[in-house]
């Protein structure tokens, strides 16, 4: 997998400074997972800019900016499990596995799924797991998690996900009707109950019920 020239990945590590993203683990991981093996055909010359991008089955790979702070909000330690709802083109996935223990990543599609697992192999990352099925169960079986991370929208954090985020974890979810600007949103799970932070606004696809059927 080749990688870009020093020059535009040097104003791709701008563009993410100048948006805010400016924890220097979470620019280091950044700085190793080139965003290009992730993004296909007609729009792979354009992956290195700050932009999201479609990707198979009418999905898109989010915004690197977005994806810098949502991963920022995260706080993640080396020793965190995280799960992470919306695999897409398993760029936020191999981010996250640069910086927690252990990544578990889910996605409704199985062909984006697959997709990504190919690429998680080819970039040597084996604490991801990649699970197709509807992530907005979570995953009862590995749960309780440190973190966890929604890149699709939903209209408000799903139960399932807060029961499955260890006391002191960290929820980072967009929330918000599909068709309109959705609020980023961080959930602290306490020994009093949750704490919810508004980060900033967003757009994301939705969070949908159900298996998607493959394009
Ligand atoms: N994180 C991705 C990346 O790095 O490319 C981008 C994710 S894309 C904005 C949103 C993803 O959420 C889509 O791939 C979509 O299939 C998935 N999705 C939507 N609803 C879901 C659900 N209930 N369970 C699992 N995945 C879901």
């Amino acid at each position: 997998m080749s990688s870009p020239d020093p020059e535009t990945k040097m104003q791709f590590l701008f563009a993410l400074r100048s948006r805010g993203v400016t924890d220097t683990k979470v620019l280091e991981a950044m700085e190793q997972i080139d965003r290009g093996p992730f993004v296909r055909g007609i729009f792979s010359d354009r992956a290195y800019e700050d932009t999201p991008l479609p990707i198979a089955c009418g999905q898109t790979i989010s915004q690197p900016s977005v994806v810098g702070l949502m991963t920022q909000a995260l706080q993640i330690s080396p020793r965190d499990t995280v799960l992470e709802v919306g695999t897409g083109s398993g760029y936020q996935a191999a981010i996250l596995a640069k910086l927690a223990r252990r990544v578990y990543t889910i996605d409704r599609h199985a062909r984006l799924v697959r997709e990504a697992r190919m690429i998680f192999e080819a970039l040597q990352l084996p604490n991801i797991t990649s699970l197709v099925g509807d992530g907005s169960f979570g995953l009862p079986d590995q749960a309780p998690f440190d973190r966890i991370i929604v890149t699709a929208a939903a209209e408000d954090p799903p139960g399932p996900l807060l029961a499955q985020l260890k006391p002191g974890g960290i929820m980072v979810v967009p929330v918000g009707q599909s068709d309109t600007v959705q609020t980023l949103i961080r959930v602290r799970k306490t020994d009093d109950g949750l704490d919810y932070d508004e980060l900033r606004p967003v757009r994301f696809v939705p969070l949908l019920e159900g298996l998607g059927k493959d394009t």
